[in-house]
C-alpha cells in the first residue's frame, strides 16, 4: 500500500497536469443528483450515411489572451473530424498487433449554423467574464448569471465550453445521462486546437478528441484497471493510466501488451492515435440511442476553414500546410483582397 501510494505521488508530482475531471466530475454530479446511470448503448449499430453533429463553442474570457482565434477552433474541428474518421496522420503509428482493432467511428463535426432562435449563427459565441478562471465543481462556466454561458439546448446542440480551469485540468465531459443544463464539454483555452504556444505535450487538440470519447460514452480504458470494465474487450487490461510517451510495447496485467495509444489513456497528444472498433460501436451506439437528437439538427454550414473563408468573403488563402502532429502546427496566411487580414502562424 505505501509503495502504491509513492507511486501515486510521483506520478502527480511528474505530471502537474490534470489530463481529464471527467469521473471525477460524474463523481460530483452524482452526488448532487444530476447524474443518472445510463444502460450502456446497443453496440450493434448499422451504419447510415453520415453522422453530422452540429457543435457551438463557448469562448469564456477574462483577458484577451483567453479569447482564442477563431483559427484555434477551426484547428480543433480539424483534430476532431480526423481522429473521429481515422484520417488522423499519426494513425499509422497503430502498432500491427492493434491494426485488426483499430476502429474508424465515423462521426463528422460542424459548426452550427443556426442558434436555437433560428438565427445565422458562426457557431462560437464569445463572452467576457469578471471570473479569472472557473472551477469544475461550480459549473459557472455554464450559467450566464454566474459569469459564464447558458448552453445551447443540450439535445439538439454539442455544447463546448472553452474557458480558463482552475488549477491544472485540461478538460472534462459528461456522460450521457447528465442534468442537461449541464451537459457538454469543458476545456481549457489553453489546450484547444492546435497550438505551439500551448503548453507541451497536451497542444495537439487530443484533450477535445478524448473528452468527446466520454461524452459518447467511452470510459478510461484503464478504467478499474486490470479488472479490465471499460466495456471493450478489444481494449486490453491496463492496471493505470499512462503518461508521457512510453515505447512500444509495454506490458500490464500479467504481461499482456498495453494499449497506450488508445485516445482513452492519458499520453502526451503525439502519442495516442486510435480508437478500437468497440469503442467506434459504443460511441456511434450513444449517439444514435441517447443522443440521436443531435443527428436531428445538423446545419452544418463551416465544415471546415476553407468553407468559413467563403462565407466570409476572404478570397485567397495563401498557405494551409495542415495539420503535422510531428511538426505540431498550422501556418496559415490569409488575405483578404489581396491585402493581410489576419496572420495565424503557429508552427
Ligand atoms: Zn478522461
Amino acid at each position: 500500500m505505501y509503495r502504491f501510494l509513492i507511486v501515486l505521488f510521483f506520478i502527480s508530482f511528474s505530471y502537474s497536469q490534470n489530463r481529464c475531471g471527467s469521473d471525477e466530475y460524474r463523481d460530483l454530479l452524482t452526488k448532487k443528483g444530476l447524474f443518472v446511470t445510463q444502460e450502456k448503448a446497443n453496440q450493434n449499430i448499422i451504419r447510415t450515411g453520415q453522422y453530422n453533429i452540429p457543435v457551438v463553442f463557448h469562448v469564456i474570457y477574462n483577458n484577451d489572451q483567453q479569447n482564442i482565434p477563431d483559427s484555434q477552433i477551426f484547428s480543433q474541428l480539424d483534430v476532431l473530424n480526423q481522429d473521429y474518421n481515422a484520417q488522423n496522420t499519426d494513425f499509422v503509428n497503430v502498432p500491427s498487433e492493434f491494426e485488426d482493432v483499430a476502429g474508424d467511428v465515423g462521426i463528422h463535426f460542424c459548426l452550427a449554423e443556426f442558434d436555437p432562435n433560428g438565427i445565422p449563427s458562426t457557431g462560437i459565441t464569445r463572452t467576457q467574464t469578471d471570473e479569472v478562471s472557473f472551477s469544475m465543481s461550480g459549473d459557472k462556466m455554464k450559467v450566464s448569471i454566474e459569469g459564464g454561458v447558458d448552453p445551447w439546448d443540450t439535445e439538439r446542440y454539442l455544447n463546448i465550453w472553452v474557458c480558463n480551469l482552475n488549477g491544472s485540468l485540461l478538460g472534462f465531459s459528461t456522460y450521457p445521462g447528465a442534468d442537461p443544463l449541464l451537459d457538454g464539454v469543458v476545456i481549457d483555452y489553453e489546450y484547444l486546437g492546435v497550438l505551439i504556444n500551448s503548453p507541451f505535450p497536451y497542444n495537439l487538440g487530443r484533450t477535445a478528441t478524448h473528452e468527446l470519447g466520454h461524452f459518447f460514452g467511452l470510459e478510461h480504458t484503464f478504467y478499474a484497471g486490470c479488472s479490465d470494465w471499460d466495456g471493450c474487450d478489444d481494449t486490453p487490461p491496463i492496471a493505470t493510466s499512462t503518461f508521457g510517451c512510453p515505447d512500444f510495447p509495454q506490458e500490464s496485467c500479467n504481461s499482456v501488451i498495453s494499449m497506450t495509444m488508445n485516445f482513452m489513456d492519458y499520453t502526451n497528444d503525439a502519442c495516442m492515435c486510435m480508437f478500437t472498433l468497440c469503442q467506434a460501436d459504443i460511441m456511434l451506439g450513444t449517439l444514435t440511442t441517447q443522443r440521436a437528437i443531435l443527428l436531428e439538427n445538423s446545419f452544418c454550414e463551416y465544415n471546415n476553414i476553407n468553407d468559413f473563408l467563403h462565407q466570409k468573403n476572404l478570397v485567397k488563402i495563401i498557405d494551409l500546410l495542415g495539420r503535422d502532429t510531428n511538426k505540431k502546427g498550422f501556418n496559415i496566411e490569409i488575405y483578404d483582397d489581396g491585402s493581410v487580414e489576419k496572420k495565424y502562424i503557429i508552427e
